[in-house]
């Protein structure tokens, strides 16, 4: 019998990578997108569109009514989006107030409602040096807690890519063939990557390691 799991799709790189590994491994994947009023709706499309192309039944969860809560980020288009690699500030304005322990939180309740037993989401080597949420401890800590406050149909937190680098993640995908093309990373969200963001700099250079185009440039 297949091993059944629920993914949080975003709509970018890493989640897509996840989910045809995922797939390639032999999981049944439930996709789980959030809508949390993120500048960047377009990944949202690129998550459904991605889903249906693989027959991966799929959910956007809608959180849109919780982002007053959630600060100024530039996500949330309250700010400015900054032109520059990721540093320090440049990631003080992007972040999204433990959006991954929400967004967890949740996907943990559906798993157990389904009686799916492993929740999986894409942190991955460069998120952790910029979003605590991302980062092999939060996972630590977060794993038995979810253990814990799932008792009757136990989940397990499960973050395969934390030790990738993006660049090895995008090598990964490379070879399953994932079709980047379908896939949006861009902050600013509008008709084309705007190449100038800090999400889109890591993607390019995630290719340009590869030694690869990135097809949704290629266009
Ligand atoms: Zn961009």
């Amino acid at each position: 019998m297949k091993m059944k799991a629920v993914l949080i799709l975003s709509g970018g790189v890493d989640s897509t990578t996840l989910l045809y590994k995922m797939l390639a491994d032999g999981y049944e994947v439930t996709a789980l997108t959030f809508n949390y009023a993120q500048r960047h709706k377009k990944e949202i499309e690129c998550a459904s569109r991605i889903a249906g192309l693989l027959n991966v039944p799929h959910q956007v969860v809608d959180l849109s009514g919780i982002a007053g809560l959630l600060g100024d980020s530039a996500l949330l288009g309250k700010k400015e989006v900054p032109r520059c690699h990721y540093t320090e500030d440049a990631a003080r304005q992007t972040v999204v107030p433990n959006r991954n322990m929400i967004m967890l939180s949740i996907a943990a309740g559906f798993a157990e409602a389904q009686e799916v037993p492993e929740v999986f989401y894409a942190a991955h080597r460069n998120d952790s040096t910029i979003y605590p949420d991302c980062r092999p401890e939060f996972v630590e800590a977060l794993r038995p807690a979810i253990r814990m406050g799932t008792a009757w149909h136990p989940v397990e937190l499960k973050a395969p890519f934390l030790d990738l680098s993006k660049a090895e993640i995008v090598k990964l995908g490379l070879g399953l063939g994932v079709p980047y093309e379908l896939t949006w990373s861009c902050y600013r969200g509008e008709a084309q990557p705007c190449l100038e963001c800090p999400t889109c700099i890591e993607r390019m250079e995630a290719f340009t390691l590869n030694n690869a185009i990135d097809p949704l440039l290629g266009r």
